[in-house]
């Protein structure tokens, strides 16, 4: 099993679904944590850090909006406070409003935009004066297979994804030199709150599985494993890659 060997993991977004299954990951393998998620949802977060504990590693809550530039400075800058540094960030956060080209309110596209792409670039930028200055460090980012291929309904959510991948490539570039990597981890269709919203329907589940090779749906513990991986050294040379953890999904 990959080995945190106590370095810092910084997951946005950790209160419940995948992000909440990553910072239990992390926590499993020896990384401290110093989880985040948006102010509303502190009773889930500190229950998600009750349980990260249990491994017997640190682990500090820090609350900020990821798309709030001011909120990010002051979530990292408590993050170093408590644990010394960020050696791994894990841009986890995100959201998914359903509407088509068509009917999308504007309010729609920005809030999606604002959280899913430009949260990634707020906190990525934060963190990274700590890595440049350690001359380490692993940025793990969520995208989906939806900023690949996409489902009608989801055209913004797939740019958002699609755009911190492109995010990811160039970043990748600038930060090789430094020690750091920074990779993607594209998931299929998996079972959180946010995950139902393609899964509602029993007939449009049953389809979902029928084009997956390993014939079911994902859970959130299935993106873990993948993403300690990047957050670890056994990914040392790997950057600038996006990975489908999506059980094998195929388009057709
Ligand atoms: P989820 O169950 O909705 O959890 C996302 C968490 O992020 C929630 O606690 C949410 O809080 C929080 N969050 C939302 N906006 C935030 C902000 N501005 N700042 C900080 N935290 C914020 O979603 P999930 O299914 O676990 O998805 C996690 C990531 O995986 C997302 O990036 C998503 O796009 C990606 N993904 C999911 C699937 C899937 O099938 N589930 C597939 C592919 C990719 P609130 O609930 O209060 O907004």
């Amino acid at each position: 099993m990959t080995n945190g060997n106590g370095r810092v993991a910084l997951v946005t977004g950790a209160s419940r679904g995948i992000g909440r299954a990553i910072a239990l990951g992390l926590a499993a393998r020896g990384f401290d944590l110093a989880l985040n998620d948006i102010a509303r949802q502190k009773d889930a977060l500190e229950a998600t850090a009750t349980e990260a504990r249990a491994a017997g590693v640190r682990v500090a809550t820090v609350y900020a909006d990821v798309s709030s530039k001011a909120e990010v400075t002051a979530m990292v800058a408590d993050a170093a406070a408590a644990l010394g540094t960020v050696h791994a960030l894990v841009n986890n956060a995100g959201i998914l409003i359903a509407g088509t080209v068509e009917a999308l309110p504007e309010d729609a596209w920005d809030a999606v935009m604002d959280v899913n792409a430009k949260g990634v670039f707020l906190v990525t930028q934060a963190v990274l004066p700590l890595m440049k200055a350690q001359g380490y460090g692993r940025i793990c980012t969520i995208a989906s297979i939806g900023g690949k291929h996409g489902a009608p309904e989801q055209a913004h959510y797939s740019a958002s994804k699609a755009a911190v991948m492109g995010f990811t490539r160039v970043l990748a570039q600038e930060v090789g030199p430094l020690g750091i990597t920074a990779n993607c981890i594209c998931p299929g269709i998996i079972l959180t709150d946010m995950g139902r919203v393609n899964l509602d329907d029993p007939e449009v589940r049953t389809a979902w599985q029928a084009k997956t090779a390993m014939a079911r749906i994902g859970d959130p513990e299935d993106v873990a494993g993948p993403v300690a991986f990047f957050c670890s050294d056994d990914s040392a040379f790997v950057t600038g890659q996006s990975l489908n953890v999506d059980g094998g999904i195929v388009l057709s």
